[in-house]
């Protein structure tokens, strides 16, 4: 079968296509994948409040403005959880 330069470069088109979509779902997992190696708040016992002083502004895997190292986010300043760890 012969293709004739219009047909080829729609297929050519379509491979983009596929491909970008490929590479979107890809990136898509890697956040996934990242987000699984967090635990959650339902199992940390996050809260949006301290614990007496303890609070997620001081504590050591803190990213600000309102990300954590081990908990999926956001998180508030002001927030606690089981496995805090005072800085
Ligand atoms: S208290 Fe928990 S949620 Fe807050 S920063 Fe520390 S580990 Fe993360």
């Amino acid at each position: 079968m012969r293709l004739y330069p219009a047909e080829a470069s729609r297929r050519d088109l379509l491979q983009g296509v596929a491909c970008a979509a490929a590479g979107a779902a890809f990136a898509a997992a890697a956040g996934a994948a990242f987000a699984k190696g967090k635990r959650s708040k339902a199992d940390v016992e996050y809260q949006d409040t301290p614990h007496g002083i303890e609070r997620c502004e001081i504590c050591a895997p803190f990213l600000p403005p309102d990300q954590c190292r081990t908990v999926v986010g956001p998180v508030s300043r002001q927030g606690w959880c089981k496995i805090y760890e005072g800085a």
